[in-house]
């Protein structure tokens, strides 16, 4: 339980260190799920941009051209050397975009993790009054940071 945060950043008035304990064993409980389908999903992502590309910074990725193995698979051998290079030019920029919606996502996926040891995992960020998001939503999308009020409106 050591890696969640919540209770911490408020003290409570009469609040004991055992009360504080459980406020966040309570919320790291409450998450353990969503926690654990976050961290399988992160691991899958970084598996499937590494495959398409190189790390390039901290969280980062940038798609590499398809080694030449994939190249013969997609296009078929005998192919006149202009077509194939036209062909290639293709494929990386699929690689390139491929890429990128991973590296979204993936970026979404590791800030819900930083949130949920921070404490501030499954709170709406769309400001206003501090509310809960869904819990249905959260199953839907255990990355998502805004409840569904705020995301129908920002759709
Ligand atoms: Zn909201």
């Amino acid at each position: 339980m050591k890696e969640c945060n919540e209770g911490k950043g408020e003290r409570v008035k009469g609040w004991t260190w055992t009360d504080r304990y459980q406020v966040y064993t309570m919320h790291c409980m409450k998450y353990e799920q969503h926690k654990a389908r976050l961290l399988e999903e992160k691991a899958v992502l970084m598996e499937e941009l590494s495959r398409l590309g190189i790390r390039v910074s901290g969280d980062n990725w940038e798609a590499t051209e398809a080694s030449q193995s994939d190249v013969g698979e997609d296009l078929g051998e005998n192919k006149a050397e202009e077509s194939e290079m036209a062909d290639q030019i293709e494929m990386f920029e699929e690689r390139t975009a491929e890429e990128r919606a991973l590296n979204v996502r993936y970026l979404e996926v590791i800030t819900a993790l930083s949130r949920l040891d921070g404490g501030s995992y499954g709170y709406c960020e769309a400001g206003g009054e501090r509310h809960e998001i869904e819990e249905e939503r959260l199953l839907a999308n255990p990355a998502a940071a805004t409840c569904v009020g705020h995301m129908e409106r920002q759709n």
